[in-house]
């Protein structure tokens, strides 16, 4: 009894044994083949990531660039229509335009000596800076000086008309660089008048402050309500190159503070940070 009672026992030991060894094998050769497995797989994982990765970047270049079109056309479509175009203090700039269509109700000719044919539009101003222009002229004269007027109002259609022409003669991108859009011209407003000297007539350059009419339009401009609208070193602020022979009518008190402050409109009225 005793023999075959240990018989037994060593037998299911031994069995026992060998099924855990067994089972070891097993469990041995499954972690291999999921380590075989698993290495491809997370391999092959890894290079969905990465496509993934590179999509998602590729979707999100892709959206930032149609948010700058965005933006640009926005630039383009949210330009500030002016709400004071009757006040000769507006603020027209190539970010703030006239209404369509904008014309001043009392243009006239100033008693001064033009460039232009008579009847042209480019000799009308609003009353009350060609009044002005007559004073400034004047006194230019008594200073044994001589100005003439080259260029005042210009509508909104011709604008219009300068402006596309533009746009098909040169493209669009030329165009928006070297021409207002139709509204951002001040030349609209009939507040503005280009002005030369005689000696040189027409001819609108920055040598113009060389001449001694350019000097003393720098000077004395503001005496009768015109500010040289487009300072030298100020292209950032009002969007245009120096320009000694704009001249913009403001009345006396802005001109004054403008000149003596040697700051741009816009600066003035708080419109540049
Ligand atoms: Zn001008």
């Amino acid at each position: 009894m005793k023999k075959a009672a240990i018989f037994i026992m060593l037998t299911v030991f031994l069995i026992g044994c060998q099924q855990e060894n067994y089972l070891a094998q097993q469990s041995d050769k499954r972690n291999a083949q999921q380590d075989y497995k698993e290495e491809p797989v997370t391999f092959v994982q890894e290079n969905e990531e990465e496509e993934e990765k590179e999509e998602e970047q590729e979707e999100k270049q892709q959206e930032k660039e149609q948010e700058n079109e965005q933006t640009n056309e926005n630039t383009d479509d949210s330009l500030t229509v002016i709400d004071d175009s009757e006040s000769v203090s507006l603020v027209v700039n190539k970010q703030r335009k006239l209404p369509d269509g904008f014309e001043p109700d009392d243009l006239e000719e100033a008693n001064v000596p033009y460039h232009a044919a008579e009847g042209d539009p480019k000799r009308l101003l609003q009353k009350v800076a060609a009044d002005a222009l007559e004073g400034l002229f004047a006194d230019a004269k008594e200073d044994g000086l001589e100005l003439v007027a080259v260029s005042g109002y210009r509508s909104y259609d011709r604008q219009k008309q300068i402006y596309e022409n533009n746009v098909a003669t040169n493209g669009q991108q030329h165009a928006d660089k070297f021409s207002a859009k139709p509204g951002t011209s001040e030349h609209q407003t009939g507040l503005a008048m280009d002005v030369a000297s005689a000696a040189l007539v027409a001819v609108l350059e920055q040598s113009f402050i060389e001449t001694n009419e350019g000097q003393w339009l720098e000077d004395h401009a503001h005496e009768h309500g015109f500010i040289i609208r487009y300072p030298e070193g100020k292209e950032e602020i009002t969007g245009y190159s120096y320009e000694p022979w704009h001249l913009r009518y403001v009345g006396k008190e802005i001109a004054t503070e403008i000149y003596q402050a040697q700051i741009t409109l816009e600066e003035y009225f708080g419109l540049y940070p």
